[in-house]
């Protein structure tokens, strides 16, 4: 047996681990790796075995720092070949690497929609000043819808032009003052509840109308309330949500309020003075409210002798119109994350 000197045996390491890593770095394919696996690592006829047959000339001395230069190089052949396999196993599934220097894909951030923020902004207020929420079913009995609510049973608004009808007593409310009824029904004075909710009419879809939309409806109820306490609260909200404001009152009819008023801001386009946005009349409505009515209070179980309370309702749409300026209603129901995204934060 030719004797090898260990210098020699850590030269033929060296040169075996250089020729096994460019060979496998020059695999383009999953069949030239294999074929390369063969001619280095292959237990039959590959280089490794030669070079483990290697390891019997040398010295006994020089055989175990021989045996782990060898299984190192064996080791850093096969990380390298496991690594090559992982690269060019996309393209053996018939998938083709990306493009690393394309641009990555669009994030889409999240954006609460206009509507929302404002009937959270206005739950918020009116949090503060001791209003719970309270929710109510989006189809009803026309009992609660307009019955309890003392509309007489020849309004117009019951007719089937105006109202949409399931079946003969059941229909989709019309707006939120059925859940009035029933939180009289179902608690007990003293009442401060704020109602958000979808309503539907049968209105033409047009710049200014949808036929389902949401409102926000509050109510209070207790022993003394009068138009004063009406007047306060609903002020304050103005001044809190347009920032410091003007508001006025105009009388106005509602069936289950009496009396009635609606409450007008200065528009906070021209201040007063007259634009397009406030038909030059230097105010926006905002809401429409009013005292309770006895019958309605009488016919939810409520003693009207007792209790007085007041009611408003308004549309967080047409706020959210206003606010941002939006000259067309159907924009806040396109779904369309174009608009949607220029309210994420
Ligand atoms: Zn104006």
């Amino acid at each position: 047996m030719t004797p090898l000197t260990l210098q020699e045996f850590t030269a033929l390491v060296s040169s075996f681990q250089d020729e096994a890593g460019a060979a496998i770095d020059g695999a383009d394919s999953a069949e030239s790796l294999e074929a390369t696996r063969t001619k280095y690592l292959g237990r039959a006829h590959g280089w490794l075995k030669d070079i483990s047959a290697k390891l019997a000339q040398l010295d006994k001395g020089d055989r175990a720092a021989a045996g782990r230069l060898f299984n190192d190089a064996r080791l850093a052949v096969e990380a390298a070949m496991e690594s090559r396999q992982g690269a060019l196993a996309p393209a053996r599934a018939g998938i083709t690497l990306a493009d690393p220097t394309m641009p990555a894909r669009r994030a889409w951030k999240g954006a609460v929609h206009p509507v929302t923020a404002v009937i959270d902004e206005m739950i918020e207020i009116f949090r503060e000043l001791g209003f719970t929420v309270a929710l109510g079913p989006e189809a009803e009995s026309s009992w609660y819808n307009f019955g309890s609510l003392n509309f007489p049973a020849d309004h117009p608004a019951m007719d089937l032009h105006d109202t949409l009808y399931i079946s003969d007593d059941l229909l989709l409310r019309t707006h939120t003052s059925p859940v009035q009824t029933r939180t009289l029904q179902g608690y007990a004075p003293p009442i401060r509840v704020l109602i958000p909710g979808n309503v539907h009419r049968r209105d033409p879809f047009d710049a200014s109308h949808a036929p389902t939309f949401a409102q926000v409806e509050g109510l209070v109820v207790d022993e003394g309330i009068t138009f004063a306490d009406l007047k306060a609260t609903l002020t304050h909200f103005a001044n809190r949500f347009f920032g410091s404001t003007k508001t006025r009152f105009r009388p106005s009819y509602f069936p289950f309020t009496e009396p009635s008023a609606e409450m007008d801001v200065l528009c906070g386009v021209c201040k007063g003075s007259g634009c397009s946005v406030c038909k030059q009349s230097g105010w926006i409505e905002i809401l429409g409210s009013g005292l309770v009515h006895p019958a309605v209070l009488d016919s939810a179980g409520v003693d009207s002798e007792k209790y007085t309370g007041w009611a408003f309702g308004m549309g967080p749409g047409r706020t959210a119109l206003a606010r941002h300026g939006i000259p067309d209603i159907r924009i806040l129901y396109d779904s369309d994350v174009r608009f949607l995204q220029q309210f994420a934060r």
